[in-house]
């Protein structure tokens, strides 16, 4: 005899994830891009994702 899975168990092998609902992936405020990283400021004010802001030598610029 063999026991149903518990929900959640059955929720993370369908998905991935406890309650069976992706995490809303958060979107760049610059870009309007998805984004896995933000990139901030002092006063923690985004000023781009890794989509949009990328890192240039000064000395060219
Ligand atoms: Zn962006």
């Amino acid at each position: 005899m063999k026991l149903p899975d518990h929900p959640v168990i059955r929720n993370m092998e369908r998905t991935g994830y406890p309650d069976g609902k992706e995490p809303k992936q958060p979107i760049c405020p610059i870009c309007s891009r998805k984004a896995d990283t933000f990139y901030v400021g002092e006063r923690g004010d985004i000023l781009g994702c890794e989509e949009c802001v990328c890192a240039r030598d000064a000395w060219e610029i």
